[in-house]
């Protein structure tokens, strides 16, 4: 089966605290690691962006489940392609909560991070999104 990655943004519903944020990565790793999904997950100023890749079946599988959660809105896919090797095989889900004194010692950045992720920037630049995902997690 294809191996895939899916990178989408989007909007909490409402600035979550550490212990929901805590929730949110323990159930992802949990069912990640079943499915054999890697992948990595930022959050800034009340906005997500999630890099996933695993089997195709899989990925289907949890971006519906993803996009069902209602503690997250306006969900953008940015990308979806089939891969020939996985950029994030580090973690289930790794994660990264970014202060904005993080985005102001990256000002390459600062474009796409007006007020939280946006969608319609990063997604005009083809592989700024897995750049920002590579460089904000350290992977
Ligand atoms: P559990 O993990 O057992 O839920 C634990 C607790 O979380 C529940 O008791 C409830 O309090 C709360 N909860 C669960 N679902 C919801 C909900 N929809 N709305 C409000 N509260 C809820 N899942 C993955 O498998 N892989 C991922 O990579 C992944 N990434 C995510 C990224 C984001 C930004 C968000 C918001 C969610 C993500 N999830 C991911 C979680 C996914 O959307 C589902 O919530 C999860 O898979 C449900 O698992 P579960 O039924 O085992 O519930």
């Amino acid at each position: 089966m294809p191996l895939v990655q899916l990178i989408y943004v989007s909007s909490a519903c409402r600035e979550l605290s550490d212990e929901e944020l805590d929730h949110i990565l323990e159930s992802s790793i949990r069912h990640n690691t079943q499915q054999g999904i890697t992948g990595v997950l930022l959050y800034t100023n009340g906005s997500f962006m999630q890099v996933i890749e695993g089997e195709e079946a899989a990925i289907e599988e949890t971006y519906s489940r993803i996009c069902d959660d209602d503690r997250h809105k306006d969900i953008f896919l940015l990308s979806k392609e089939a891969i020939a090797k996985r950029d994030f095989p580090r973690w289930a889900m790794g994660f990264r909560r970014l202060s904005r004194g993080e985005f102001e010692s990256h000002p390459a950045y600062a474009p796409f991070l007006p007020d939280g992720f946006d969608a319609e920037r990063i997604g005009a630049q083809p592989g700024v999104a897995t750049e920002m995902l590579r460089q904000f997690s350290g992977a």
